[in-house]
């Protein structure tokens, strides 16, 4: 990047689940760093609100339907060029006893967290070969690379979209496409909300306590913060990135080693 501030002009860069969170972050730092940027996600109206803020271009596509990849990446193409970055961060996380978590919570989280990765990246990866250059970053999580309890459907999918990062960099290692994840730990958004709401409804501890037991992990002891995880997504897609693929890595604090 020295020399060049804005070293991904040119560049089309789209990002599932953009609109809030994680996403947003990494949509805005792409901007910053010269990219044209499509944000997808289910809810139009959020996207638009958020395309308009950060100047990019939002796109509703549920990524557990195949049909709209389709037809939005097409449209995404259409409007900013070949998509020559991608990043699969669109999940949901849902916690449960292992006896509790039933077929259709499995199948939600598998079907959103990993498969939305696999049919995205399938229908992003044509122009990045055609194109000659790509970057696909897939946003995992430190349960991607360890077992967490209660998390059983959360950490097979997160764990297998760490394997499909593996097995799709090596099947492309002679190609200029690099495929890599990020695994953050606990992170400021909607997601840990949530989670901190379901532990105070389910055990009767303080918002403090709950939050105290997540971060507890974290040898920092605080949340991630979503513009953290954002630029080790932004370092993954510069040019001079190019040797790093096949890589998982933590954001978390040293919550992993
Ligand atoms: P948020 O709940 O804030 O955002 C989730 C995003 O995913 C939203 O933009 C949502 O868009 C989108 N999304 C969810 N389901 C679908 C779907 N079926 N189709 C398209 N878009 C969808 O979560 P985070 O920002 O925290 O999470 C982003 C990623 O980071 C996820 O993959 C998550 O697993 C991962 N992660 C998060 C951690 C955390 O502690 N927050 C830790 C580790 C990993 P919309 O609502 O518009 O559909």
């Amino acid at each position: 990047m020295m020399g060049d501030s804005r070293p991904l002009v040119g560049r089309h860069a789209l990002v599932t689940g953009g609109g809030r969170g994680i996403g947003a972050a990494i949509a805005r730092q792409l901007l910053v760093l010269g990219a044209a940027v499509t944000i997808t996600g289910r809810d139009q109206k959020r996207l638009d609100e958020a395309a308009a803020a950060m100047g990019c271009q939002g796109l509703a596509v549920d990524v557990t339907d195949p049909a709209a990849i389709q037809t939005g990446f097409a449209r995404a193409s259409a409007q900013l060029g070949p998509i020559a970055i991608l990043v699969n961060n669109a999940g949901i996380a849902k916690a449960a006893p292992f006896a509790r978590t039933d077929l259709a919570l499995w199948d939600d989280i598998l079907r959103t967290d990993l498969t939305g990765a696999f049919l995205c990246t399938q229908a992003a990866l044509p122009d990045m070969l055609k194109a000659g250059w790509g970057r696909v970053v897939n946003v995992a999580s430190t349960a991607g690379l360890t077992g967490m309890a209660y998390c059983a459907a959360y950490c097979a999918a997160k764990h297998g979209l760490v394997g499909m990062t593996r097995a799709l960099a090596v099947e492309l290692a002679a190609k200029p496409v690099t495929v890599n994840a990020v695994c953050p730990g606990y992170t400021e958004t909607d997601i840990v909300e949530e989670t901190i709401a379901n532990i105070v409804a389910k055990t009767g501890r303080t918002r403090d306590e709950a939050l105290a037991g997540l971060v507890a992990s974290n040898p920092q002891k605080r949340l991630i913060k979503p513009e953290e995880v954002a630029e080790a997504v932004a370092w993954l897609c510069l040019p001079g990135s190019g040797s790093i693929t096949g890589q998982s890595i933590a954001v978390a604090g040293g919550e992993l080693m």
